[in-house]
Order: C-alpha cells, then sequence, then structure tokens
C-alpha cells in the first residue's frame, strides 16, 4: 500500500512537473485602455514609393532573474547575450537597439513563478525606472491561469515591464514580446475586427498594419517546412493565405523571422508618442 502511495505522489510530481508552457500559447491580451488609445491612432500604411524611417535610438534593459529555490539562476548569462542580438537584428532595419544596462539578481524563490497575485510584489520591489524591465523566471501564468511562455504589457498600460519564461530564451519570445510592449497586436488579433484577405480598411481590422496578411490564427497547421496546412477561409469566403514567419504570429516559433514595414512603422509611432521617456 506504502509503494503504491509512493509510486501515485511521485507521478503526481512528474506529471506537475512535466507541465510548461507551449509555443503557440502568449499572455499578453489587449486591454480597454488599449483599444481607446488604438482607436485614436490613426497610422496610414507605408506606400511602396516610401521608405521606412529610421529611430536611431538605444534604450535601456533592466535585467531580472529570479533564482529558484536551490538559489540556481536556471538561466546563464551568455544564452541572455545571445537572444539580446537577435532582439537588435529584429529591430536593426529601423536603427532600434536595446542595451543591458543592469542585471539583478532575485533571491526570494517565490517570484520564480509568476502569477496575476504575486506579480505587483514583484514589480513594486524591484523595477528601474524609465528602463524596460525584464523579469526572467521559471513559470509565468497568465490571468487564465494558463501557462505561458512570456506576457507584457501594451503602451495604454504604462507598465515597462515584460516577463519571459527563462525555458523560452532561445527562440523568438523575446522579439515577440518586445513587439507586443512596442505596440504591436498579433497578426491574428480580432479585437478590432477579423482583418479580410481582402481588405479595404486593413488600417482599422485585425492587428492594424495592411502589409501583414489576413491571419486566421495558425496554431498547429504549419508543418515543419514551416508550410501553412490549413483551408480557412474568412467572411467572404476568401481562403486565407497567412503569413507564417511574422514575429507576432503565433504559429511555429522556428519559424518566425520577419516585422513588416507597417509593424516597424507602428513601433516609431509608439516610441515617439507612448514611451518618449524610456532612457
Ligand atoms: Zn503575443
Amino acid at each position: 500500500m506504502k509503494k503504491l502511495l509512493f509510486l501515485i505522489i511521485t507521478g503526481i510530481a512528474f506529471f506537475l512537473n512535466g507541465i510548461k508552457a507551449q509555443d503557440g500559447t502568449c499572455g499578453t491580451s489587449v486591454s480597454a485602455a488599449q483599444i481607446t488609445l488604438e482607436n485614436g491612432i490613426s497610422l496610414l500604411p507605408l506606400k511602396s514609393y516610401e521608405s521606412l524611417s529610421q529611430i536611431n535610438t538605444e534604450l535601456s534593459v533592466t535585467v531580472y532573474i529570479i533564482k529558484d529555490d536551490a538559489g540556481l539562476n536556471g538561466i546563464d548569462g551568455a544564452a541572455i547575450n545571445t537572444a539580446f542580438t537577435k532582439l537588435n537584428a529584429a529591430f536593426s532595419s529601423v536603427k532600434l537597439k536595446f542595451r543591458i544596462c543592469n542585471t539583478f539578481y532575485i533571491n526570494n524563490y517565490q517570484f520564480n513563478s509568476i502569477n496575476v497575485q504575486n506579480e505587483k510584489d514583484l514589480t513594486t520591489q524591484y523595477i528601474s525606472k524609465n528602463t524596460i524591465n525584464l523579469y526572467f523566471a521559471s513559470t509565468l501564468t497568465d490571468k487564465e491561469g494558463n501557462l505561458v511562455p512570456g506576457y507584457t504589457y501594451m503602451p495604454a498600460d504604462q507598465a515597462d515591464a515584460i516577463f519571459i519564461d527563462k525555458d523560452f530564451i532561445a527562440g523568438n519570445e523575446l522579439i515577440h514580446q518586445f513587439g507586443h510592449f512596442l505596440g504591436l497586436y498579433h497578426t491574428h488579433e480580432i479585437i478590432f475586427g477579423a482583418a479580410l484577405v481582402y481588405d479595404a480598411n486593413c488600417m482599422k481590422t485585425g492587428d492594424c498594419c495592411c502589409d501583414t496578411p489576413a491571419d486566421p490564427g495558425i496554431t498547429g497547421v504549419i508543418d515543419n517546412k514551416c508550410d501553412y496546412t490549413g483551408s480557412a477561409k474568412d467572411s467572404k469566403n476568401n481562403f486565407y493565405v497567412p503569413s507564417i514567419n511574422n514575429y507576432m504570429s503565433l504559429g511555429n516559433d522556428a519559424c518566425r523571422c520577419v516585422f513588416t514595414n507597417d509593424q516597424l512603422n507602428r513601433v516609431i509611432y509608439t516610441l515617439k508618442n507612448q514611451k518618449k521617456y524610456l532612457w
């Protein structure tokens, strides 16, 4: 009987440890304040003869590594530096760079699992004003109770904090969350109305960017060659031809490698308007 109990307990422990956030999920949501802000923005799509403007800015990032209950970091500095090289490459066409100005280690392992209950405590105790605060923890739980690889707050929410699961440092999660932080929506966003395949109102629907194709949500319909295998149609009966490589999509992380011009233009707009106080 004791043996059976032991097996059950170790089984449960293994099961709980085995649960991790998945690719194709994200904890960032569009708040009511962000909808109001967006409704006041009128960003025209970049015309084919217009070149992308450049912002020539380097922003400071404060990194917080939360230690686990054994006092271990769970992530190494080299992996973070590699992720920053990729992050800077993603925004390089508008000459936007991010620089780690400080790295702090947090010994309180309660914060190694960030959720709605303890996030405010964490960001009240550990924050560096006028910089982007980047927190690495072992698990992140969103408002709905789902484990997520990362999340942040969009510009209207006025919080300079980005949260990343340590296990997702090698992929594109950091770039994806910096995109949200700088005003980009998911390519499949529908809170402003679903984008149509042929959409005359593309500035105001979907992700509010005209050069990102309408996206029905591509999680689970990308094969390992990065081909879209779905067959969804929009409300006008046209087949979707979504981008599989956009950083703001939620398909296969290994396929994500581009921001479009309209997205980068939106990033510049955010930096010049809602985030101009950042160093
Ligand atoms: Zn996201």
